[in-house]
């Protein structure tokens, strides 16, 4: 027998990416390709020779963890949730397990995203992580022993669907969201969402990156922006720490650059806890845009073998 490998492929909605790791967390062999969008055979062909083309390279036959946007539902073993629609009310694990003639795990992307950060990542270490993906869209997964909690209703960690904390009168009843209700997390902490609430209060478009840079050069609205955003964001883990109290945050996604988030929100957080003291650590992701296809890889878990 070879070395184990780990397959992790991350489904993305514009790509397609798959790296292999070996059991030392370092990656072997690396693909990215572009996402056949709307085709759902052409995806599950897609990832099927990523994995040929890998193992050819690699010389060994690996395990395969898959993470997608979405979730598979356990008891039909169909996808919902996805924003790449074309995937919804499909049996993608047993099409991609069928075309692949190996068992294969599967997870939601921002699960994959905990999972890598709290094995060999920024919360390594760590028995309780939860991992938060800020970027176009607002999720997280839920960590614990190493171990995913994937939840009665494959749901666990999807905080970004909820409404924001302790609103204030101007926060309500917030912006409508795609998925139906107002004033989701999501609809105030995404990267649109914070673009959105810049054009709302200061007349200007302009794009995430771009008010946190206003900001650091001392523009007054993207001050406030960037003060509201802060203060949202505080609040909102807030009541993550009050549910699941873990022992440390990994922020991820495009808005976990913005490093005054780090030392800004735990400041704020404390007066919305229920404990006289917060250990929580709030951490920047050590693997950044691997996450994806690392968490997805680590669906077999150091000690297991497919
Ligand atoms: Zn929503």
């Amino acid at each position: 027998m070879g070395v184990t490998l780990r397959i992790g492929i991350d489904l993305g909605g514009t790509k397609i990416e798959a790296a292999a790791i070996d059991p030392d967390g370092r990656i072997r062999a690396r693909r990215r390709i572009a996402t056949p969008i709307g085709d759902y055979d052409s995806t599950i062909a897609t990832l099927v020779g990523l994995v040929a083309t890998i193992e050819s390279e690699a010389g060994a036959s690996a395990s395969v963890g898959v993470g997608i946007p979405g979730t598979i539902v356990a008891e039909t073993g169909l996808v919902k949730n996805a924003n790449s629609t074309w995937l919804n009310r499909r049996p993608l694990g047993r099409d991609v397990e069928a075309a692949l003639g190996r068992p294969v795990r599967f997870a939601n992307d921002a699960n994959c995203f905990a999972l890598s950060e709290a094995i060999d990542g920024a919360a390594s270490g760590c028995g309780t992580v939860f991992g938060v993906i800020l970027g176009t869209g607002v999720g997280g997964g839920i960590v614990v022993g190493g171990r995913l909690l994937v939840g009665a209703n494959a749901i666990a960690g999807e905080w970004g669907h909820n409404p924001l904390p302790a609103p204030r009168p101007d926060e309500l009843p917030g912006p409508p969201c795609y998925c139906g209700r107002s004033g989701c997390i999501e609809t105030f902490l995404s990267g649109p969402g914070l673009a959105t609430d810049h054009r709302r209060h200061a007349e200007r478009d302009l794009a995430a990156p771009e008010i946190a840079a206003g900001a650091a050069a001392g523009d007054p609205d993207c001050r406030a922006s960037i003060d509201r955003y802060t203060d949202r964001l505080a609040r909102a883990l807030a009541g993550i720490i009050n549910v699941v109290d873990p022992d440390a945050i990994v922020l991820g996604g495009g808005l976990s650059a913005f490093d005054f988030l780090y030392d800004e929100v735990p400041r704020r957080w404390g007066r919305h806890i229920f404990s006289d003291t917060v250990v929580t650590r709030l951490l920047s992701p050590r693997h950044g845009d691997s996450s994806g296809v690392r968490g997805a890889a680590w669906l077999w878990p150091p000690g297991t073998s497919a």
